[in-house]
């Protein structure tokens, strides 16, 4: 069993910040390695997990731009960390048996979840996919699916477990804080957190010698991917997608190769 985990930040325990990785300032300084160190200790707990339930292999992939510790990493875990990755996704295929995503976020605009966003806050980026609205979570999740790939665990605050069960009503969620607001968060803590990721990481594995799961598939071809944000929008649109501009700030895409499709939406 070869597990593919992909991380964020934003939906770790203990985390209610903007990630201000840029910033010189001490305080942001310290706040963005403490985010980095807590992250990892959930990677290990969610690989801990994995292992425990017969996984062989666990590919840890930084989701979030300089958010891992490398040498804090679980010795059996293999890691992809750096910028710049060919894809949103890097490195998934049909090789992989399931995937997790751990300290994630529920979509923007979600009422009292914790930074709740699409790639940029400020940007306010609103995305539907194939009818439905989603969140990165989403957009993953039917990544994934190209490759055959069910998600069958996720980790954040109560808003994105919430939403990842409506997608996939059979993921199993570790819900490490409860959302009461944008920037702040009802947290467990540490130990518990990363006990509960562990166990709800150790499970989801298990039920995978026993069903299916679920595999996340947006209706189509055509594939449509409508995004919305509060400024011009200028994909790369990668072949066979076509664009159409609905209002100055939103547009469509649409084509038959939903990973085209989704390539464009995310290339910006
Ligand atoms: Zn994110």
């Amino acid at each position: 069993m070869n597990i593919y985990l992909y991380t964020d930040e934003e939906g770790v325990a203990g985390v209610d910040w903007w990630d201000h990785r840029t910033s010189t300032h001490p305080f942001d300084i310290a706040r963005c390695q403490r985010a980095r160190e807590l992250l990892m200790g959930e990677v290990n707990a969610a690989a801990e997990g994995a292992f425990a339930a017969g996984a062989q292999h666990v590919l840890a992939v930084e989701g979030h731009n300089t958010s891992f510790v490398y040498e804090l990493a679980d010795p059996r875990l293999e890691i992809v960390t750096g910028r710049g990755y060919p894809e949103w996704i890097p490195e998934i295929d049909s090789g992989f048996t399931a995937a997790f995503v751990i300290g994630a976020h529920a979509m923007y605009g979600t009422p009292g979840a914790t930074l709740a966003h699409a790639f940029n806050y400020e940007q306010q980026r609103q995305w539907n996919l194939c009818g439905r609205k989603v969140g990165e979570f989403g957009a993953f999740a039917a990544i994934c699916g190209v490759h055959g790939v069910p998600v069958i665990m996720g980790s954040g605050d109560d808003k994105f477990c919430a939403e990842a069960r409506a997608l996939l009503p059979g993921i199993e969620t570790a819900q490490v804080k409860k959302g009461i607001g944008l920037h702040c968060a009802r947290h467990l803590s540490t130990k518990c957190a990363r006990e509960k990721i562990r166990e709800t990481a150790q499970r989801a594995v298990a039920k995978l010698a026993k069903s299916k799961p679920e595999i996340y598939r947006p209706s189509g071809p055509p594939y449509v991917f409508r995004l919305k944000m509060n400024e011009q929008q200028n994909p790369i649109l990668r072949s066979g997608v076509e664009l159409r501009a609905i209002s100055d700030t939103e547009i469509e895409l649409r084509g038959d190769d939903l990973l085209a499709v989704i390539g464009s939406g995310a290339s910006y």
